[in-house]
């Protein structure tokens, strides 16, 4: 019988977490501080986050050990399967074989859990107990709300209004876990109040949540901040995924020619990728490493490397990151996750040494690509999930033309249960691409902080 599923017992959930810090060739710029422009230490960081976190964001040790308790709780759905899309390869008549890592089953639909977890167990380790996240599509504010539940801590997420009345299922598995939920821009912050002062009708974006968030901690000493992407500590936090995948493709007897996944802020494409990544700086191996983004919020592809604010408020620390400006706002697409005007330093580091590649795609071929997939594979996958799809499938698709039997990996990194009205619009018809508006692009680019 062909074989579909590349399965690892529980105790082999890895026991650290693999920091590509240790591989890197050259390491990347330091974080500034928005006021003095030197590099940040941790005293700058102590309001905000937990020392332990701290400490990880800078760590150049290979091997992070993860806690007992995190990876316990990891082992109630960890590890996750390794899946051969043999369905997928016969629909599109390809000789390539595809392959999927589904951290779909999370019991939050995606990877997100993999770092809410850990982070939750360090702050509660340090006393803490409250934390303020922001949440785009609603994936991140579910994870932490869980992982909050898990370790006794509340939850505040500040929800983009677009996604908060898109998606109020999202909302309300956040208050099922026992979150509370508020729609940003708020009337709870000076953030939310400026930017609603401005615009009234503004429907939010990933930057302004963040504003309102990090306010929150920064002026309550019993609260601090979670971010769900972009740090490093959190791109560590999921390699417990590529480690894995990297496992289960020993097991399936191959090697990936090309592993690919979608960037937001750049956490699951690093979790999957970054073993890879490290194996290819060691010079072990030589896959093709490609992340994938929308071509309306295109941060790798169209983005300048340059120092920039996490937040559309200017709040947080300056960081080294591809960007399109902290004050763009990128349309309402439905990949919610993916509408963040900068990348992970670490990714943007990656992208300038040419370690990696990256490729942007509109939305509606994502959808078409999406439904494909569902239809021969089973799982509907999230939109943001949809653009590794795409380019997983034009992959497989190259290799046909080519006749070549390369190995394709690729991480799907939620299911689009909660996505269905996205679904209904691309199926009636209602869903439309953006165009790229380089002009708003500049505008926003002109407004970089001077360092
Ligand atoms: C949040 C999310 C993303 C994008 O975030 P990254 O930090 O870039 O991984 C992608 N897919 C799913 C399912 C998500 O929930």
């Amino acid at each position: 019988m062909d074989q579909y599923k590349f399965l690892l017992s529980e105790e082999q959930i890895p026991q650290t977490w693999y920091n590509i810090m240790a591989d890197l060739p050259q390491p990347p710029p330091p974080v500034l501080h928005p006021g003095t422009k030197q590099p940040v230490g941790p005293a700058d960081l102590a309001p905000l986050f937990p020392m332990a976190l701290i400490g990880q964001e800078v760590s150049q040790e290979r091997a992070v050990e993860i806690p007992g308790p995190v990876r316990e709780i990891y082992a109630r759905w960890r590890p996750t399967p390794l899946v051969r899309a043999r369905a997928l390869e016969k629909a599109l008549d390809t000789p390539a074989h595809i392959y999927f890592k589904n951290e779909s089953v999370s019991p939050v639909g995606s990877h997100k859990l993999n770092t809410a977890l850990a982070q939750a167990f360090y702050n509660k380790q340090e006393g803490i107990n409250r934390l303020s996240t922001e949440t785009g599509a609603g994936q991140w504010g579910s994870a932490l709300a869980l992982a909050g539940a898990y370790f006794g801590i509340e939850v505040r997420v500040f929800m983009v209004k677009v996604s908060f009345n898109q998606k109020p299922y999202r909302r309300a598995l956040m208050e099922t876990y026992g979150a509370s939920v508020v729609a940003s821009p708020s009337e709870e912050t000076n953030a939310g109040r400026q930017i609603l002062k401005q615009n009234p009708q503004s429907t939010g974006s990933l930057g302004i949540a963040i504003s309102e968030a990090v306010e929150v901690a920064a002026t309550h000493d019993d609260t601090k901040y979670s971010l769900g992407s972009v740090l490093n500590h959190v791109l560590l936090h999921q390699t417990v995924l590529g480690q894995e995948a990297m496992a289960q493709m020993e097991m399936a007897g191959e090697y990936p020619d090309v592993v690919i996944a979608c960037a937001g802020g750049g956490s699951n494409f690093a979790g999957l990728s970054f073993p890879f990544v490290g194996a290819n700086l060691r010079g072990e191996h030589k896959a093709r490493i490609m992340a994938v983004e929308p071509a309306s919020c295109p941060s790798l592809t169209k983005g300048k490397y340059a120092y920039d604010f996490g937040d559309t408020a200017g709040m947080t620390p300056l960081v080294k990151m591809h960007t399109l400006g902290h004050t763009f706002l990128p349309p309402g697409i439905h990949a919610g996750g993916l509408r963040y005007h900068g990348m992970a330093p670490l990714v943007s580091h990656l992208q300038q040494l040419g370690a990696i590649e990256a490729r942007a795609y509109h939305q509606l071929t994502c959808f078409e690509a999406a439904i494909q997939f569902a239809r021969a594979e089973g799982i509907v996958p999230a939109p943001e999930t949809s653009h590794a799809i795409r380019a997983a499938m034009d992959e497989a698709l190259r290799c046909k033309a080519e006749g070549k039997k390369e190995t394709i990996l690729f991480n799907l990194s939620g299911h689009g249960h909660f996505d269905m009205q996205a679904y209904t619009d691309y199926l009636a018809g209602a869903l439309k691409d953006y165009a790229y508006s380089e002009q708003e692009v500049a505008m926003a680019l002109a407004g970089l902080p001077a360092v």
